[in-house]
């Protein structure tokens, strides 16, 4: 297994003091990387009927559109309020300080969809957990979830719904 550890940047006190970012554009930037970054994501969902991916703004889309190509997927995103131009559905979630939303559009996804949600990081795990409320909202079914990078130690992982779980590098 290449060592995406490694090469995955940790730049401390962004966007704000305390914050440790792990930032993974040293490991797209480079291309054996990516592509085994890639191929590490899609090996445990490839015998699993995933129709959809929904893919989380903004750094959910640097791999889920890739991810829904190579498993013959289709790729749906979710976004920030008020950027989707036809219908939608809004889930709020909590924030540190705050909440913030997500929106999906309301007909992207057939209702026998088989959905993988992904994003690039899970650290309390409220984002992933709204963009599984979308999806369920939209009468599809989550049938995974997917993180390049998994932030151990805040345990997002065990508040999300009860499917499989992968996250490729954890941290
Ligand atoms: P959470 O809802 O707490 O699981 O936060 C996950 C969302 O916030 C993802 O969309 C991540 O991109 C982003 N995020 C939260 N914490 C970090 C972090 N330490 N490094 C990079 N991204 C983060």
């Amino acid at each position: 297994m290449p060592d995406f550890l490694s090469a995955l940047r940790t730049v401390p006190d962004f966007p704000k003091p305390g914050i440790a970012f792990k930032d993974l554009t040293p490991v797209l930037a480079d291309p054996a990387l990516f592509s085994a970054l890639l191929g590490r994501l899609v090996e445990p969902w490839t015998d699993a009927g995933i129709t959809h991916v929904v893919g989380i703004e903004a750094r959910g889309y640097w791999l889920g559109p890739a991810i829904a190509d190579r498993l013959g997927a289709g790729f749906v995103p979710a976004r920030k309020p008020g950027k989707l131009p036809a219908a939608t559905l809004r889930e709020t979630y909590d924030l540190e300080y705050g909440r913030d939303a997500l929106e999906l559009h309301a007909d992207d996804l057939p209702s026998a969809a088989r959905v993988l949600v992904h994003d690039d990081v899970i650290a309390t795990g409220g984002t992933a957990r709204a963009a599984c409320r979308l999806v369920e909202a939209a009468g599809a079914t989550v049938a995974g979830i997917s993180f390049a990078v998994e932030i151990a130690f805040l345990k997002g992982r065990a508040t999300l719904p009860d499917v499989p779980i992968d996250a490729a590098i954890e941290v």
